[in-house]
């Protein structure tokens, strides 16, 4: 199966932006499948500038109903109508800053589901919960609460204490906890645990994909910050291993 770079603008770049970028993704012929995850107002512009492509597209959240009075939530519903296969759920910053718990985030990933889209479920410590010992407990934890029973999408392992910072943890550390992950999964989802595509997240660049792309069980990339830039994204997605 080959890499998924999946990359989170998260609250950055403009409706201007989106042909150029839309167009260097396309030009392309990466080894990796491509997933672009802008802020909604910019969805149906990269949908139809995305059109007929490889290339996926996904929001940064949605609600867990279809539809109701839930002013400024935006349904995956809705995002599949816009063109959206995607969602990214539990990014450290929405449980930082919505106080998102695990519960709210398996309800928004039974949503997603249920309207046709892949959840990408975010996991990962904070800093202190890795010096404590702590973050393999802390990461299954947050995979036993965040997934519905039946869930089939993608994990992405997000040390807290990686995103934005230009640190990320060791090839060794990567590894034992993308093994942990992945035995959490197969032993929670009998169905699909086995083969859900476990993602590193954090300060994922293109002079360190290679090597990181390259780790045992580490399925592909979501990438902030280096994902704004399209020779960037393309760069990191380069990196990923042929298939
Ligand atoms: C992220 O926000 O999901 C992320 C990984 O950010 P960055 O690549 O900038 O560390």
């Amino acid at each position: 199966m080959p890499s998924i770079i999946a990359g989170n603008w998260k609250m950055n770049g403009n409706l201007d932006g989106v042909g150029a970028y839309a167009e260097a993704l396309r030009a392309a012929q990466p080894k990796a499948s491509l997933i672009v995850c802008p802020p909604f107002p910019l969805l149906a512009a990269f949908a139809a500038a995305l059109a007929e492509s490889e290339i996926g597209l996904g929001a940064q959240d949605c609600h867990a109903r279809p539809s109701g009075a839930h002013t400024g939530d935006v349904s995956a519903v809705l995002l599949r109508a816009v063109g959206c296969g995607y969602v990214i759920l539990g990014h450290s910053e929405r449980r930082a800053d919505h106080g998102e718990s695990n519960a709210e985030i398996a309800g928004k990933a039974a949503g997603a589901i249920a309207a046709g889209l892949v959840p990408i479920v975010c996991v990962g410590e904070s800093e202190a919960q890795r010096d404590a010992g702590e973050a393999e407990d802390v990461v299954r934890t947050q995979l036993r609460h965040s997934l519905p029973a039946g869930f089939d999408g993608v994990i992405a392992y997000e040390p807290v204490w990686a995103i934005g910072t230009g640190r990320t943890p060791s090839a060794a550390d990567i590894t034992a906890m993308h093994a942990a992950i992945r035995a959490a999964l197969v032993e929670q989802l009998p169905e699909a645990g086995a083969r859900i595509p476990i993602l590193y997240g954090g300060s994922v660049k293109p002079d360190n994909a290679a090597s990181l792309l390259a780790l045992p069980e580490v399925g592909g990339a979501l990438v902030g910050g280096a994902s704004l830039k399209a020779a960037d994204f393309l760069a990191i997605a380069a990196g990923a291993p042929s298939v």
